[in-house]
């Protein structure tokens, strides 16, 4: 394994480590507070004694009013092919991120039952509503900036195909006061109803996450085709509009067991500060730290042996839409699904049980 860092180093300071060509000029970046700087993206191995060097840098030019030597940091992973087959687990680390958040398209949450210290445990009390036409049509897996993660109706199909488990999809609903999309309403079409009927004869519940499965499978391609066409026309009859009809996500919503972070986890600020202080560490114990700084390493015993987890701690802070988030892990099985099915956009790392 290998590990590097990739900074965004303010260009201003550049200089005092790196040539001019060293890195990627990536021009101007909004910071904190409205103000913006010229950053350059430079990606370092953590042994090269460089890394050392912008930790250095970094205290010092601290110490200047409203200073700062590096803007962002990620800190990743390679591994050898052997590496990867050994691996028990995994952590999904990231995925593409989109905005609007559930919030701002109308889904509720409870804040009332959230720590008053970190933010951690809000209540999801609605259904996930965001804007769908936001969400990139190329990609599979998604998620918010508020870390709403989202499945395609193509990802989910392969998903249910292959058992995984831990995992149920929620539909997504479109955002509330949209005036130009609305979903199909099945009832309002000869097809849709003839759906409703053969769902009902099938057992299946109607809006259940069942449903959505059944009713998006292969069998039920061509009557729903028919009331999605019946349904445009009379939309387009009443209300010019209305031109297309909404892409199907659903909201990831895991109920395995979730995994404690083991203590050999590394958490901090950024790969030079370990918040020795625990300023991102809830009293409660709901929060792990502001950051992942190393590998995850997990409970052995506490997992469920599900497909796909969750940790028990969380990371992160709380501001704004943002509120301090899971780590997600998934099996072997499930990182080959999504290697399969080509999923772009994904960042998975090892991770370890102990
Ligand atoms: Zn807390």
């Amino acid at each position: 394994m290998k590990e590097f860092c990739e900074f965004r180093v303010q260009e201003q300071h550049a200089s005092r480590l790196f040539a001019p060509c060293e890195g990627k000029k990536l021009g101007w970046t909004k910071l904190f507070g409205d103000k913006f700087v010229t950053v350059r993206k430079v990606e370092l191995s953590v042994d090269d004694p460089k890394f050392k060097r912008v930790g250095e840098l970094e205290a010092l030019i601290k110490k200047e009013p409203h200073g700062f030597f590096f803007a962002g940091w990620n800190l990743y992973r390679r591994y050898t092919t052997e590496e990867i087959r050994a691996a028990e687990i995994f952590q999904l680390r990231n995925a593409p991120a989109f905005e609007p958040t559930g919030e701002e398209c109308g889904t509720v949450y409870d804040e009332t039952v959230a720590c008053p210290a970190c933010g951690a445990g809000r209540k999801q009390v609605s259904p996930l509503r965001l804007n769908l036409r936001k969400i990139s049509k190329t990609k599979d897996l998604a998620r918010t900036v508020a870390n709403e993660w989202v499945v395609s109706q193509r990802l989910v199909n392969a998903l249910v195909d292959a058992n995984i488990s831990g995992i149920e999809f929620q539909p997504v609903r479109h955002q509330l006061n949209s005036l130009v999309d609305e979903p199909m309403e099945l009832e309002k079409t000869a097809a849709g109803r003839e759906i409703i009927q053969s769902a009902a004869d099938a057992g299946i519940e109607l809006h259940s996450a069942k449903f959505y499965f059944w009713i998006n499978r292969k069998e039920q391609r061509e009557i729903v085709n028919a009331a999605n066409k019946e349904f445009l026309e009379l939309l387009q009859k009443k209300d010019t509009r209305r031109t297309s009809l909404l892409p199907c996500w659903y909201q990831m919503v895991v109920k395995s067991k979730p995994v404690k972070i083991a203590q050999s986890t590394k958490t901090g600020i950024n790969p030079f500060d370990e918040d020795i202080a625990g300023k991102y560490r809830c009293r409660f114990g709901h929060t792990a730290g502001f950051s992942l700084l190393s590998e995850l390493y997990v409970e052995r015993n506490s997992w469920d042996k599900s497909d796909i987890a969750l940790t028990s701690q969380l990371v992160g802070e709380k501001g704004g839409l943002i509120r301090p988030r899971p780590l997600i892990l998934i099996s072997p099985r499930l990182r080959a699904i999504l290697i399969k099915e080509k999923v772009k956009g994904l960042e998975i790392e090892v991770a370890h049980l102990v």
